[in-house]
């Protein structure tokens, strides 16, 4: 029975979400509905009855979209997404909407308007970000799977920082559409699994050509799961050792150097390999990302959307006070950086140069991918850090992203797969990018990493 299943998915959410804070709304009238839906329906269909959390910037149609901004609490989604047309077709229930920094800008979730989720393996610690209520929501085995984005990280990072699955495909292989922009030439939908199979499953169903977003791909969809426990035997794994010294956790570099041993056992050739230019990608992510954000983000005027200040006289203060009083800190950081480096005077000094920038991180990606099927680093240069720590020090908040963001700048997938824990308990996740459209490899990479040395240990809330 579906109903039966979603019921106590349902139950589960709401009876955690009081310490996790991963949900921002929990729908049970409408799981409740489909569920009794699927239950009538005898037709077979992929994802029948599987519940997936969905974040709180990917649109649901008559459920809140919030952004985890104020500027749009309590908005509704006149749409849906493509990705939710499709998931709903395979026969998956949408159970509620997630908790996630504010317009996805953020690596630990504190700057959500409405508090942080929390790690479930610790809730003195962040999830990670953006996506953080998704990952809670899969890590606290509420769901199998759920969807995030990913601009900068924000799948990779918290699957890591959570202990489970998060990918990220290639800039196209998922349709855009009824995601909320931040930074249009970086963003994806991404997905969380509690296994690699699960996100295939997922990623079969939601990938492929969408006639409402002109940046989808036009490749063919393979099957993901028929591929994924192909025999990985003389696959090639590169390392770049440079990427492997500063700012590195050692309990990280550890675990992720016991990983690639682990790969050479199970037959994979390690190479090195040499992605000079990747140690600029926060640079020039932080500003390709600001300066998109800093245009997406004009939309918020309090006319068309959500949250309106009050009191106010003339049209141009309401604008000024809608949006001062509706976006929080980290968000008016970025527009007014990303409004900075796209002005006259600087434009050439910093938007210009960050274009070329990128096009050199892509290629060294192209170069190395002449030698490898796949590179490995850590996700994440450490593992989930308190609540608090870094939250006045957006610096060191940035330096969270340095292993995810070239990805998004070359627009190639990566994965995040976890590798083990640290001394004091916390899971360490190892990344893998491959060429474009390799999420098979990758897929098929994780899925019998985590099939012969699984993370044996759950985390301290975890729902039964
Ligand atoms: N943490 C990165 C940022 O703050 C990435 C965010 C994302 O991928 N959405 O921009």
């Amino acid at each position: 029975m579906i109903k039966t299943n979603i019921e106590k998915v349902l139950d589960n959410a709401e009876k955690l979400n009081e310490e996790l804070n991963s949900f921002l709304s929990i729908e049970r009238e409408h799981a409740s509905a489909r569920a009794a839906e699927l239950d009538a329906n005898a037709a077979e269909l992929p994802l029948k009855g599987v519940a997936v959390a969905v974040k709180d910037n990917i649109c649901t149609k008559g459920m809140q979209t919030s952004c985890g901004s104020r500027i749009l609490h309590n908005y509704k989604a006149q749409y849906n997404a493509t990705a939710i047309d499709r998931l709903n077709a395979a026969g998956a229930v949408v159970v509620g909407k997630t908790n996630m920094d504010e317009f996805a800008m953020g690596s630990s979730n504190e700057s959500s308007a409405f508090g942080p989720a929390k790690n479930p393996w610790d809730t003195s610690r962040v999830p990670g970000g953006s996506s953080g209520g998704s990952a809670v929501a899969v890590a606290s085995g509420v769901v199998r799977a759920a969807l995030g984005s990913e601009t900068g990280g924000s799948v990779r990072q918290p699957a890591s920082l959570c202990g489970i699955v998060g990918f990220k495909p290639t800039y196209g292989r998922i349709s855009r559409y009824g995601l909320v922009a931040f930074a249009s030439s970086l963003d994806n939908i991404g997905i969380f699994g509690k296994t690699a199979k699960d996100v295939a499953g997922v990623l079969g169903v939601i990938a492929g050509r969408d006639e409402l977003d002109s940046t989808s791909a036009d490749v063919p969809v393979p099957d993901y799961l028929a591929t994924i426990d192909n025999d990985i035997i003389g696959k090639k794994i590169g390392v770049p050792r440079a990427l492997y010294g500063e700012g590195l956790d050692e309990d990280v570099r550890e675990k992720v150097e016991q990983a690639i041993e682990n790969y050479r056992q199970m037959g994979a050739e390690i190479v090195d390999v040499e992605l000079p230019h990747a140690k600029y990608g926060i640079a020039v992510y932080y500003i390709i990302a600001t300066a998109e954000a800093s245009s997406n983000l004009a939309r918020y005027d309090g006319v068309r959307y959500g949250f309106r200040a009050e009191n106010t006289t003339a049209l141009r203060e309401m604008y000024f006070k809608t949006r001062e009083e509706g976006f929080g800190a980290e968000v008016k950081r970025r527009i007014m950086l990303g409004t900075y480096v796209l002005s006259s005077g600087y434009y050439d000094a910093y938007y210009s140069k960050a274009q070329k920038v990128r096009a050199l991180v892509k290629q060294d990606y192209q170069k190395a991918f002449t030698a490898c099927d796949a590179i490995i680093t850590p996700t994440s240069p450490s593992v989930a850090f308190k609540i608090g720590e870094k939250s006045d020090d957006p610096l060191a908040m940035y330096l969270n992203d340095v292993y995810t963001v070239s990805a998004n700048l070359a627009g190639i997938p990566g994965i995040s797969v976890p590798c083990g824990l640290s001394s004091d308990g916390m899971p360490i996740g190892l990344q893998l990018t491959g060429n474009f459209w390799s999420e098979g490899a990758l897929l098929n990479l994780a899925s019998v990493y985590e099939s012969q040395f699984p993370l044996e240990a759950k985390p301290q809330i975890f729902a039964e």
